[in-house]
């Protein structure tokens, strides 16, 4: 049976690596699904669906072929929650990976640096992403499609071990470039001052002292 993955891709940097690592690293059959998730508290999804067109057009171009798709949900207007987004890619996943053919593998962009952060490890002790992986999977009425579908997650940069630093190492600059990091964009522009801002900036500058590079990101 065929493998294949269906990485949800959100146009940042570790699911746009992941992408550009399975598809010059593995002969799998790669389905890309990015969600444009618009809330209010992180306005980001403009320059997210940007950046995902151009990493896929980038991967296509320097890679090798693969299917990408893509869902919108809208909620504007709900200030205060809109949950995790990888709760969203979960659900989203449970929806679309029944439609492709093979013994489907979901695969999602944390890293590394993402399971040390305390609220990440909460939920790793709670199980959360895992659990509700289970509930939409079971969710699917069809026996058949539910059991082409691996009941185990997959998060391949925390199984390499892969901080923000490794992938920068090893992917290329136009790549990086291409991607998207800011969760508060100000007109158009990075923040600066969001967690995912400086995360990569931290990253970037490590990588590039220790590279003896002067400019950066
Ligand atoms: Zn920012």
């Amino acid at each position: 049976m065929t493998k294949t993955v269906l990485l949800m891709l959100s146009g940042g940097l570790d699911s746009s690596f992941i992408l550009y690592h399975l598809l010059t690293n593995t002969d799998y059959d790669i389905v890309t699904h990015h969600i444009s998730h618009r809330y209010d508290s992180e306005p980001r999804w403009v320059q997210e669906d940007v950046a995902t067109e151009a990493v896929v057009a980038y991967c296509r171009e320097h890679c090798r072929a693969f299917r990408h798709t893509e869902s919108v949900f809208d909620f504007r207007g709900f200030p205060k929650h809109v949950g995790w987004d990888s709760d969203m890619q979960v659900m989203v996943a449970s929806k679309v990976a029944p439609n492709l053919r093979g013994k489907v593998t979901v695969a999602l962009g944390w890293t590394a640096d993402s399971m040390e952060k305390p609220v990440v490890q909460d939920r790793m002790k709670r199980n959360c992403t895992n659990n509700m992986w289970e509930v939409c999977r079971n969710s699917i009425d069809n026996t058949n499609k539910r059991s082409r579908l691996n009941p185990k997650l997959w998060m391949p940069l925390v199984d390499m071990r892969y901080y923000k630093t490794d992938i920068l190492r090893e992917c290329p600059k136009e790549l990086v470039d291409l991607t998207w990091s800011c969760r508060r964009p100000i007109r158009g522009e990075p923040c600066g001052r969001c967690f995912s801002c400086k995360e990569r900036v931290a990253a970037a500058n490590i990588v590039h002292f220790k590279q003896g590079v002067k400019d950066d990101l």
